[in-house]
């Protein structure tokens, strides 16, 4: 395994191990519940949306370690983000993890860039997605619940 891949793995391990933003938010503005029934993963994203700005996000629930740490690291990076920057960095994850793009190809994605080695498992492909789909569902649609099926 290369020092690269190394960083990746510690980011993914810090992260499960301390989560961002975990906890719930009782004044949210937008909760969605996300399932990943292959995996078994099950957050709730919590939003607190203030116009067309995300002034804060949390998360809680349980699953892998993967799916763990992606809602950690999501909800660091589109805290403060607008809906459509939020939107911009779903479909930015989205190809980065199933392949569509590599890792530090065209935007700086940052940490993000630690799920890239995800796309060589695609069964794990649903379990660091799971977050940004649910975030997507919150941005996008009524929908109370989504599932990764
Ligand atoms: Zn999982």
């Amino acid at each position: 395994m290369s020092a690269i891949n190394d960083l990746y793995q510690q980011v993914i391990l810090d992260h499960n191990r301390s989560p961002h933003n975990f906890r719930t938010m009782p004044d949210a503005t937008r909760s969605v519940e996300g399932f990943n029934p292959l995996c078994g993963d099950h957050y709730t994203i919590f939003l607190k949306m203030n116009g067309d700005v995300i002034s804060d996000v949390s998360f809680e629930g349980a699953g892998c370690a993967i799916s763990k740490a992606s809602a950690s690291v999501m909800s660091s990076v589109i805290k403060g983000k607008t809906r459509e920057e939020a939107e911009k960095l779903f479909h930015e994850f989205r190809d980065l993890v199933t392949g569509t793009r590599a890792a530090g190809d065209g935007a700086d994605l940052g940490k993000l860039a630690a799920f890239s080695g995800v796309s060589e498992f695609p069964a794990r492909v649903k379990c660091a997605i799971l977050a940004w789909h649910t975030l997507h569902a919150a941005l996008t649609t009524e929908d109370a619940k989504v599932s990764t099926e």
